[in-house]
């Protein structure tokens, strides 16, 4: 009659901060929710719109929104990403060297997939990825007639 029942400890040592990941998710969703509400609602204002001024000015406040909904899906895409590392048993383990992240760092960044210094890095390529993205010059034709 002995089935051997295992306790389950997985995720345990990291419960706090599961609740923590799933309570920031939760205020993210509703924040988004409540942004693209807004925006929804505000989307008549582009029918309305008579002159160049109040477009430029809707359009400006749009593009704010959509930069902060970006935001907000980064942010989502990594809280979901550190609650499937805590289901797998692979949370604080940075992902570039698979060093233990310091639990301090994750009590203040619960969201954080990497220690500071692979983060840094990782930040810092990824602006100079952007960068090399943009052409900085593109007059080297046109000129010779
Ligand atoms: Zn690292």
């Amino acid at each position: 009659m002995n089935k051997g029942v295992k306790h389950k400890e997985k995720g345990d040592k990291f419960e706090g901060v599961r609740k923590k990941l799933i309570g920031m998710r939760q205020a993210i969703l509703s924040e988004a929710k409540a942004e693209v509400d807004q925006i929804l609602s505000e989307e008549d204002k582009y029918n309305g719109v008579s002159d160049d001024g109040d477009f430029a000015d809707v359009a400006f406040r749009d593009a704010m929104q959509a930069s902060k909904l970006t935001r907000h899906r980064l942010q989502l895409r990594d809280i979901e990403e550190a609650l499937r590392k805590i289901e797998f048993g692979t949370y604080g383990i940075c992902d570039d060297c698979e060093e233990e992240i310091p639990i301090g760092r994750l009590n203040v960044m619960p969201f954080a997939l990497r220690c500071v210094d692979c983060q840094e890095k990782h930040e810092m390529m990824s602006s100079e990825a952007e960068e090399t993205a943009v052409p900085l010059h593109e007059s080297s034709e046109g000129s010779n007639d």
